[in-house]
């Protein structure tokens, strides 16, 4: 997600930390650049025009211009604006005091209400996101399109979390109070009301939606909007939120999403909080939002926090710490660049993984002409193994007939070799980068 944005935004980075001294002018034109790059982005004018404002107050102060790294300086009150603008803290599902708390998933038709429904199930029944595991209940109220029960009720089972029995006929306030006695008679801690979709915003089911949520008093009423619709999405949620109170958003779709602009604008504008991000069609493949380290992605920091939380479900403790470690002490050689290679494989591959990596999208991009799929990955493995410790230690030594022999080695081109040493180069790097601002801690300092 945000790889287009990431990539224009590291273009006016680049250029401006490049430059020892910076003049008032230097920063105009930088943010003239940074609203070009938001707008398209698809940010909502108003909310670009604000924040370049915001930003270009800030940074054109004495201070951050006389300072040793006026860009560097800048690169931060742009992040921290980007925080601001995103949401501030990540925020919490809220269960109430007295189970079962109820959360209600609001949206329209196809936003992937359904999906998120039984993500965000699953989520809480599993212990996911630090907290303790919940006996969740699911029920479905939307008796208008065919099937939708029904379609609940599968995606519970995959789920591993209970339904509601379907009872033929019955109506959405009648379904929610049978879901409620249900849910406090057999002790379930959580209560997740699919109301009906619609296809755009009509009065009829938005009084039913009202009447639902009279009934089942919920602690949490999420409204699913496809990221992709980009200010739709928005409009959208300004639609619901007159209507109903809104606790929070989920951004469906974020896989498919380089571009961003309901993410960065859904905050300013109907002033609720991205609660979690859809990130793909399987049952997992939800992330709770972070703005910290959302905005560390989109200027190209990484998210190693993510990273590593990502790393911790995936492979045993022992080695995600090894790999924090690592990642905290900047040193990165061509062994810990093939564990991680062996690592992203398991972990759901690279395009999940690529924005999380400080300089990751970056080498990335210098990897084009075809994605980064399991073959590439197995190719770089390939190389790295054909080369002797002591390269994969100083990989400086690697000169252009060393190249030629790992290439020959593991079936690849020298230009290949080439590419990979430049992602090393450009991953070490960044990661020296972190640990000048002080390691993670002092990018978790930096980032609030
Ligand atoms: P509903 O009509 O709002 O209940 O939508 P559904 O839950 O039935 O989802 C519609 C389609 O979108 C399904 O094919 C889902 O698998 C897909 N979908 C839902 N969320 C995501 C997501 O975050 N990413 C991707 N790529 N697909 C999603």
């Amino acid at each position: 997600m945000f790889e287009s944005l990431s990539d224009r935004l590291g273009g006016v980075f680049d250029r401006l930390r490049g430059r020892g001294a910076l003049t008032e002018a230097d920063v105009r034109g930088a943010m003239r650049e940074v609203r070009v790059a938001l707008l398209e982005a698809d940010v909502a004018l108003p909310v670009a025009r604000d924040f370049v404002e915001k930003v270009t107050e800030a940074a054109v102060g004495q201070n951050v211009l006389r300072s040793v790294t006026p860009g560097q300086q800048v690169v931060k009150i742009v992040n921290d604006a980007l925080v601001e603008m995103l949401g501030s803290d990540a925020s919490e599902l809220e269960l109430g005091v007295t189970p079962p708390a109820v959360i209600m998933m609001v949206g329209l038709q196809g936003s992937g209400k359904t999906t998120t429904t039984a993500k965000i199930a699953k989520r809480l029944s599993a212990g996911q996101g630090g907290r303790e595991r919940k006996k969740v209940l699911m029920a479905s109220l939307d008796v208008n399109r065919p099937n939708a029960q029904e379609q609940l009720a599968v995606l519970g089972t995959q789920a591993d979390v209970q339904t509601l029995p379907i009872v033929t006929g019955q109506q959405p306030v009648d379904i929610a109070r049978r879901a409620m006695q249900a849910a406090k008679l057999q002790g379930f801690d959580v209560l997740m009301l699919d109301t009906a979709g619609r296809l755009h915003v009509d009065q009829a089911l938005m009084d039913e939606m009202r009447a639902v949520a009279d009934v089942a008093q919920p602690t949490e009423i999420l409204l699913v909007v496809d990221s992709l619709t980009g200010q739709d999405a928005v409009n959208v949620a300004k639609n619901f939120s007159d209507q109903v109170t809104l606790t929070g958003v989920v951004l469906t779709r974020m896989d498919g999403d380089a571009r961003g602009g309901a993410a960065l604008s859904m905050r300013a504008v109907t002033g609720k909080p991205i609660k979690f991000a859809g990130m793909g069609e399987k049952l997992d493949a939800l992330e709770a939002f972070h703005p910290a380290r959302v905005a560390g992605r989109i200027l190209g920091m990484g998210d190693v926090v993510g990273l590593v939380e990502r790393a911790a479900e995936a492979v045993q403790q022992d080695e995600a710490e090894a790999m924090a470690a690592k990642l905290a002490k900047g040193q990165f050689d061509l062994n810990d660049l093939r564990a991680q290679l062996a690592q992203m494989r398991r972990m759901g591959g690279l395009g999940a993984l690529a924005g999380m990596i400080p300089g990751m999208a970056k080498a990335k991009a210098a990897m084009a002409g075809g994605g980064m799929d399991e073959r590439i990955l197995l190719r770089m493995d390939a190389m790295i193994t054909s080369m002797t410790q002591k390269e994969r230690t100083k990989p400086e030594m690697i000169n252009a007939k060393r190249k030629i022999r790992i290439a020959k080695g593991s079936g690849t081109t020298v230009q290949d070799v080439n590419k990979l040493l430049k992602m090393h180069l450009e991953m070490s790097t960044a990661m020296k980068k972190i640990r000048k601002m002080g390691g993670l801690k002092g990018m978790a300092a930096m980032f609030g």
